[in-house]
Parts: C-alpha cells; structure tokens; sequence
C-alpha cells in the first residue's frame, strides 16, 4: 500500500454503483427466528430467511419482516452466510447518507467525551455492531486514519463514508482495508490502499499512558496496532515492579514497553513468530530509550516456552496475548484445549507469587469458560491461582448489549502461589 495507490476513482467498479437508499425488497423470516432480532441484534442468517421479495442486489437496502410486520432495515447480501445486516429498527427512518453520518458522529462523540482524540492518540473511533454501524470499524492514529470495511454493505458505501469522514475527521490520509477472512465470507473485493491524503513517511507516531510507540500503517496487524489492550496494558504494569517479565506474543512491545516504563520491571523477555512485528518492537524500545532491559525473541510461543521449562528458566511474571484460537463457536473446544495447553506451559515457568497476565481474544469463548480453563491449569499445575482483575477491551470498543458478540476481549490478571 502506498500513498499513490488505490484513490476513490481506482475503487473496484462495483464498488462504484451508489445503492439506492430506498428498500429494494423484503426479506421474509422463518417463523421462531426473530426474537434476537426484536431486541436489537443486527444479523439475520441465511437460515433465518423463508423468501425474498423483490429482486435486491447484494448491498441494497431491504426491510426485515415477521408474519407481516416491520422489524427493521438493513442491507442484503446473497455472497454471506449473514444475509442482511440491520441498521435500524425503525419503519421510517430511510438509510440516507444523513442516517449514516449521525451513525458516525454518534460514535465519534463517545470517543470525544473519553479525552481519545487527540494529536497522537490511537483510538477506535467506530466499532462496528457496537455503534450501529455492523461491518465498519475506524481507528484513528494521530492525524490518520485506517478504515476496515468488514461487510459488503459498506464496502458499497465507502465513498460517502469517506468523504463523511474526511470532512469530520480531517486526516492527514485515511486508508482502508479488508481482512482476508472477511472477504471470503461476504464476497469482498480485496481492498488495502490509501483513498485520501498522504500516508506518513515512515510510520505513526502515537503515544499511550506516555510510551511512545510507532505504528506502521502499511503492513502491520489489524489496523496496525491493538488498541483494544490500551487500559490493560497500563493496568497490568502496576503489578511488575522489579519483575522479570515474560511477554508472549508481544507484536509491537505494547506490554513490554508499559512493563519497563510504568512497572519498572527489571528486565523484558518478549516473544512474537512475526519477525517484522519484532523489528517494531524493537524499534519501540529505542524510542523509549528502555532497549538495555529488554530482549526480543523470534519464536512460535509454545515452542518457546517449552524450550524455557527445559531450561529450567524462570520468571515473574507471563503476559499471555495470543490470537484469536476460536474462529467461532463450533472451535470453542478446540480453543480453550490450546488455551490451556499454553497457560499450563507458563505456570510452569513462574516462580512463587509471581502474576499471570492471561488474554483472549476469541469472541466465541465465554468469560466464563475462560476462566474455568484457568481452573484447570490451576488444579492440573497444583498451583493456587487468585484472579486479581478481570478486564475487558478499552472503552472506545464498547459492548453492544444486544449483540454479545461484541464482547470478545479478556484480559484476566492472576497471582499464582
Ligand atoms: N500483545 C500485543 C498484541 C498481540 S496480537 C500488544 O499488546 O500489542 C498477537 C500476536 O501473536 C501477533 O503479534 C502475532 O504475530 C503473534 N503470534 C501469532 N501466532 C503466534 C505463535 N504461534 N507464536 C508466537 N507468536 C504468535
């Protein structure tokens, strides 16, 4: 991706056709289906659909009925399992380009009153179902922005969301992108290119709880940094005073730079398999002028801790982060079989009264299930575990009541005796 790259007028041409607000059809549900769908939970399935009047194409608008009465509109897709997302449950209310900019600025407001916005602050500005807005997410770093289009219902509208947010925003450059697993599942186009202004030289430089961090927009993860873990990392340095902390799964160093500048941690072991997040990790540590007490390893994580546990190597404290082990809830066992798999690897490293910082990522697994598997590691290991905090995904990625697949991140701070 590069400045020059893909523009407005380069977008795919089916991309280009600008939907019509007005409903193209309706959309019959199957009798039982549309209780989640009353109270507000924006996707109808494939499975819930009896018929489909009228002829939308994939990204039209069309309303959403039971037994002849409104339940609300959305946007049809034909390519996805989710066959329409729901935007509003109101019979009047068209989807204009006016209802997609109050969405926006309703989203943009919240992060305003949570002090996010800001020269060199990374910031979720909108997260998708949770802000009425299913399949859109907009971070923000500093003065740019990264767009990723996650549903075929507003890879249609992304003109008019981008000049909708050009004209709030007035970034530096705003860029978008699709991630691979959502292009298969809602037929997307492939998109990652800059569609306004100029992307930064090198890199954002953003600056969290006062660690400076720089994010490449280009080629890193997500939308180039985790912002979800912004209040956990800071939380989680307030238990590594002069620990030795090991940080799985580290990418850019966002725990193990917090450790070393708030925890005072005496030294950093970070372990990522992404050589290229490791050369910003690194990277990061100079700019913090921290790099003297911190070591960077490339290595698959659970090889890495087994190697240790050979070694008879110990620490701290283990920060464990890793990716999303559950692409949904037919992995749910699968996943919190390698969650445990890799928790009872790093209780076995830990000294006495030492802190596991231990995270999940996976929206299907449950708070709940997560922390019985800890259980497990604790009886399996004949380790005493106490849960310390029990933390979530920072405020600017709000959960929808709704929609509970909106709340996804744990972030479970134990001491093991
Ligand atoms: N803790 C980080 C975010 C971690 S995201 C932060 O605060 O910013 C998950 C990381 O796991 C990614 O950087 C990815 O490269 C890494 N990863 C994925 N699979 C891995 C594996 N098997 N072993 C080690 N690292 C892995």
């Amino acid at each position: 991706m590069t400045s020059s790259g893909l523009h407005l007028e380069q977008l795919p041409a089916e991309l280009c056709r600008v939907p019509s607000e007005l409903p193209q059809g309706t959309v019959y549900l199957r009798a039982g289906k549309e209780k989640p769908l009353l109270r507000g939970h924006p996707w109808v399935w494939d499975t819930s659909v009896e018929r489909v009047d009228g002829t939308p194409a994939d990204g039209d608008v069309v309303n959403v009925v039971t037994n002849g009465a409104f339940i609300g509109r959305g946007v049809f897709n034909s390519r996805s399992r989710l066959r329409v997302r729901l935007y509003t449950w109101s019979a009047d209310q068209d989807l204009s380009a006016s209802f997609w900019q109050e969405r926006v600025e309703s989203a943009l407001t919240w992060r305003k009153r949570l002090q996010l916005v800001g020269p060199q602050q990374a910031v979720r500005l909108v997260f998708s179902e949770s802000d009425g807005l299913s399949g859109l997410v907009v971070d923000q770093y500093g003065e740019h922005v990264v767009v990723q289009v996650n549903a075929l219902a507003m890879a249609v509208r992304l003109t008019m969301l981008t000049e909708l947010l050009v004209a709030m925003l007035q970034p530096a450059s705003l860029s978008v992108r699709t991630a691979p697993s959502t292009e298969k599942a809602e037929g997307l186009p492939h998109l990652d290119g800059c569609l306004w202004g100029e992307l930064p030289q090198r890199a954002a430089r953003i600056v969290e709880h006062g660690v400076q961090f720089d994010v490449d927009l280009t080629s890193g993860q997500k939308t180039g940094y985790y912002i979800d873990q912004r209040d956990n990392r800071a939380a989680v340095a307030a238990y590594l005073f002069d620990r030795r902390v090991l940080d799985v799964f580290c990418y850019s160093g966002g725990f193990a730079l917090h450790a070393l500048v708030h925890g005072n941690a005496r030294g950093v072991v970070g372990v990522d398999s992404s050589a290229r997040a490791l050369e910003m990790a690194r990277h990061n540590a100079i700019l913090n002028g921290v790099s003297e007490r911190v070591e960077w390893v490339c290595s698959d994580a659970f090889e890495f801790l087994e190697s240790q546990q050979a070694q008879g190597r110990r620490f701290d404290a283990v920060i464990l982060d890793p990716p999303k082990f559950a692409r949904n809830r037919y992995h749910i066992k699968e996943a919190l079989r390698a969650y445990h798999r890799l928790n009872r690897l790093a209780v076995n490293l830990l000294e006495a009264d030492s802190i596991l910082v231990s995270c999940s990522c996976s929206g299907s697994v449950s708070r709940q299930d997560f922390i019985d598997m800890l259980f497990g590691v604790a009886e399996k290991s004949g380790r005493m575990i106490q849960v310390i905090e029990q933390r979530g995904q920072s405020g600017d990625h709000p959960v929808s009541l709704a929609c509970p697949e909106t709340e996804y991140l744990k972030c479970i701070v134990c001491r093991v005796i």
